[in-house]
């Protein structure tokens, strides 16, 4: 199986200085392309920014947390560019932590390394990278090689991850603050995991600001071979197209993995409906465990041609083959009130939507969401059925959503027996609250 490896430090050759850390190495391989823009991007400053906050912000970067907010900061030696190095003393000039600057956002300093001043450098890189790639060593080995690798601020790079699928890693970043340190990370990534290519995605916000870009584009490609089509993976044996360019996230949700094993367990013999289905992740679980029938919806139609793609991948499984599968392209809300009116009936409901709280002030719309979620999908479920709801909203709280669910349970006059509330995959580690976002019910009604 093609995957991670850690490889011993090796000789790099090629295409010239790129940062602007000393010594200066040469970046990336020879007989890969890489991009001319990587070159031009100007080093962070070689002058630190000294910051000084509040009090109440001392507590919480003491504890560990990694971002530093504007309204937080009571002094400041002078102000930077994204991407300088910012160092964040208490009030009696002691080093607390440094991070990545970010004037271009309320999010000021994004935190790399707390309590120990340090040289942030390609070695400090490779080694944040070592330590993520062996937490994700056991995932290996369960026929898997797509999965998490970086999981930002949970790894020490707040505002980066960085997926792998197969052989072709996508990095994303979430502020300009990671262009000037591209190439230290690009190292540190191809020194520690074996890559063929490597596609760089950048949040919205990251690509409304191209001045501080150099030229950078979303979906481009860093180096290594072009995509034709989209590439394929495996998940726990299973087949699966990711596109890195132009999906979702970094091309797959990979943070479901768990859930959607739990799905195949509870499958056989059943009929499946897979609301917000994506390209079909759950519901090629479900088939693989033994459903009669998986009905996928979404509305996206790329989303909905990948499904098809997904289960034509894994025909040679046969249970996979056996499994009736359908697919509607339509508004979820919409379609599940009209499945319910022509009296369809499902012993499996799974619900995955999108975030519905991207802000603090969407988290009572969305808790109303998934409120009337829930009242849909029981208007579908077999008394006795399963019903799988989840939530990747960060701003709702795993409490919040929970109480939602059963009141909404309750309202309907249905009674559910909870089976089972699943976080986060091992590839999605979670080190401060704030980062803990998906939250996943099974029950049984
Ligand atoms: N369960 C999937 C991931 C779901 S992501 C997996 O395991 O891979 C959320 C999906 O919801 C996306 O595919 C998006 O296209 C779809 N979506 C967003 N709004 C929708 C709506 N109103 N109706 C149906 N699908 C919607």
């Amino acid at each position: 199986m093609s995957g991670v490896r850690i490889s011993p430090p090796r000789p790099i050759t090629g295409v010239g200085p790129i940062a602007a850390s000393a010594p200066i190495i040469p970046l990336l391989i020879s007989d890969f392309t890489v991009i001319d823009c990587l070159r031009s991007i100007k080093p962070p400053s070689r002058k630190r920014i000294a910051i000084h906050i509040t009090p109440s912000a001392q507590r919480h970067i003491r504890g560990g947390h990694p971002w530093l907010f504007d309204k937080s900061i009571t002094k400041q030696s002078h102000d930077g560019a994204p991407g300088d190095l910012a160092v964040v003393y208490d009030q009696k000039k002691k080093f607390l932590a440094v991070g990545i600057y970010d004037p271009l956002s309320p999010l000021r300093v994004r935190l790399l390394q707390h309590r120990k001043p340090v040289e942030i450098n390609r070695e400090w890189f490779i080694e944040k990278v070592r330590s993520a790639e062996d937490i994700r060593k056991p995932i290996t080995a369960t026929d898997t090689n797509g999965f998490r690798l970086i999981h930002g601020e949970n790894d020490s790079l707040p505002g980066l991850v960085a997926d792998l699928y197969a052989g072709t890693l996508v990095v994303k970043i979430y502020t300009a603050a990671w262009v000037p340190h591209l190439a230290d990370v690009l190292f540190a990534l191809t020194e520690t995991v074996d890559v063929e290519r490597i596609v760089l995605r950048m949040s919205r916000i990251c690509c409304e600001r191209p001045e501080f870009l150099y030229g950078l584009k979303n979906g481009q490609l860093l180096y290594g071979p072009p995509i034709d089509e989209a590439v394929v993976f495996r998940e726990n044996g299973l087949l699966f197209e990711a596109d890195p360019v132009n999906g979702q996230k970094t091309g797959f949700f990979l943070d479901q993995r768990e859930n959607r094993a739990r799905v195949e367990k509870l499958s056989l013999g059943k009929n499946v409906l897979n609301v917000f289905s994506y390209t079909g992740g759950f519901s090629l679980y479900a088939a693989r465990g033994g459903a009669k029938s998986v009905t996928c919806l979404d509305s996206s139609k790329q989303a909905i041609a990948g499904s098809k793609r997904n289960f034509k991948l894994n025909s040679d499984n046969a249970r996979i083959t056996a499994c009736a599968h359908t697919y509607i392209t339509d508004d979820a809300f919409k379609t599940m009130q009209q499945l319910a009116m022509d009296k369809k009936i499902y012993d499996i409901v799974i619900i995955d939507p999108p975030s519905f709280a991207k802000k603090q002030k969407e988290t009572v719309s969305a808790l109303k969401a998934y409120s009337k979620l829930v009242a849909l999908g029981l208007g579908v479920l077999r008394k006795g059925g399963i019903l799988v709801m989840a939530s990747c909203s960060a701003h709702i709280s795993a409490d919040d959503f929970f109480r939602t669910v059963f009141t909404s349970v309750q309202s309907a006059g249905r009674k559910l027996v909870e089976i089972d509330r699943s976080g986060h995959a091992p590839d999605h580690p979670i080190t401060f609250p704030e980062g803990s976002y998906l939250k996943c019910l099974f029950a049984k009604g």
